[in-house]
């Protein structure tokens, strides 16, 4: 099973698809547009049924096959949300709307996810029921979360469901994935310290909450260094600092600190928010000052579960030959992890070649990827619920 022939076929029409959406990019959940376009393409694709407003604005899409006697139920997924960002790529269809631009190449999965559906509509060579499945929000909108919590799963029946993500730096035409962990949990705390203001020239008559928060970011590194596993992965990272102040001679009142902790198993997540909250009240505590701490999960490990990251990786080196299955994880973030920790499944990387990495406003997603992800989204359908 190399590249399906029928996507050299559909390239201009994918490739069309994929430009529009570029050319229009939504954020969040604000993917009207684009879902109108996902839904009314499925529709004429001759899908079985188009679900509209699934997690406010997601779309899923069912195909069925030419028969259905195992009963099976496959997912695929993809994101249609663009990024808060001013496009400098030069793209004769670069983005309409200044300041809006698919820098994460969820144009290219849509569209390649769009090219699959067409395929299967046509051809039915499966036994079971293919299930497409576009989120919104995926830039920090929780949109995995949110149609999860529609009730995505038990209402189409989903028993397996797989991802895909584009990814600079690997070759177009190859494929990476790893079992276990392959995306961070990514969760956020503030912290706000409060001492007592006043002259700077009498530091004595006050508790300084710069020198307090300045403890607090060295203080909080000893948790990589000292608490967890050194063969354990973590970030813990203080992103902004910020006084109420802006003079030179005024000790603040309080100082508000913004960060973020990735890690790639639970109990190590569990251990550096234990660590995190006793280090900053208790360096806090140490100099008379307070510090309120409000820590939040955000999105999950993304965690491939073993069996279908080994079919997910089959079918990927059937279509381009090779398949890197040791590639490190990333302490980035994918809210598809929401949809693994509901069913098993994997999230693949595919090549998107010598470009700017994902999020620079240089970025653009390559269409010469099309007929490779399409490939592997229509594969996985035809691999997991093979015709009888
Ligand atoms: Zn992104
Ligand atoms: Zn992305």
């Amino acid at each position: 099973m190399p590249v399906k022939n029928r996507f050299a076929e559909l390239l201009p029409e994918i490739t069309a698809w994929r430009q529009d959406i570029h050319e229009n990019p939504e954020l969040l959940y604000e993917v009207h547009r684009t879902a109108a376009k996902v839904a009314g393409l499925l529709r004429d694709f001759g899908c079985d049924e188009v679900v509209e407003g699934i997690g406010r604005t997601g779309v899923v899409g069912v195909i069925e096959g030419r028969s259905d006697k195992a009963g099976r139920v496959i997912g695929l997924r993809a994101d249609m949300d663009a990024l808060p960002i001013i496009e400098q790529t030069g793209a004769a269809y670069a983005s309409k709307t200044p300041g809006k631009m698919h820098a994460c190449g969820h144009d290219g999965h849509t569209a390649m996810l769009l090219g699959a559906a067409k395929y299967l509509a046509e051809t039915r060579n499966f036994d079971g029921t293919a299930v497409v499945i576009f989120q919104p929000a995926e830039e920090g909108g929780a949109g995995g979360r949110a149609m999860v919590e529609d009730g995505l799963m038990q209402r189409f029946g989903i028993q397996e469901v797989y991802g895909m993500h584009n990814m600079p730096g690997i070759p177009v035409g190859t494929f990476a994935i790893r079992p276990g962990p392959m995306m961070a949990a990514a969760d956020q705390f503030d912290v706000k310290v409060t001492g007592k203001g006043g002259h700077a020239a009498k530091p004595h008559d006050c508790i300084d909450p710069v020198l307090v928060s300045a403890q607090i970011v060295v203080g909080i590194q000893s948790i990589a260094s000292r608490t967890v596993d050194p063969l354990k992965e973590v970030v813990v990272s203080v992103c902004t600092v910020k006084t109420e102040s802006d003079s030179y001679n005024v000790i603040p009142q309080t100082v508000t600190l913004k960060g973020t902790v990735r890690t790639l198993d639970p109990k190590v997540q569990d251990l550096v928010e234990a660590r995190l909250k006793a280090l900053i009240e208790g360096i806090a505590a140490a100099h008379g000052a307070k510090a309120e701490i409000d820590y939040r999960r955000g999105y999950p490990v993304t965690m491939n579960t073993p069996e279908e990251t080994h079919h997910a990786a089959e079918v990927a080196r059937a279509i381009s030959g090779g398949c890197d299955m040791g590639i490190a994880p990333m302490m980035g973030a994918e809210d598809f992890s929401f949809m693994l920790n509901e069913r098993p499944g994997a999230y693949i990387f595919t090549g998107n070649g010598d470009t700017a990495m994902v999020h620079h406003p240089a970025y653009n997603f390559d269409d010469n990827v099309i007929p490779f992800g399409a490939s592997w989204y229509a594969g996985m359908v035809e691999a997991r619920m093979p015709a009888g």
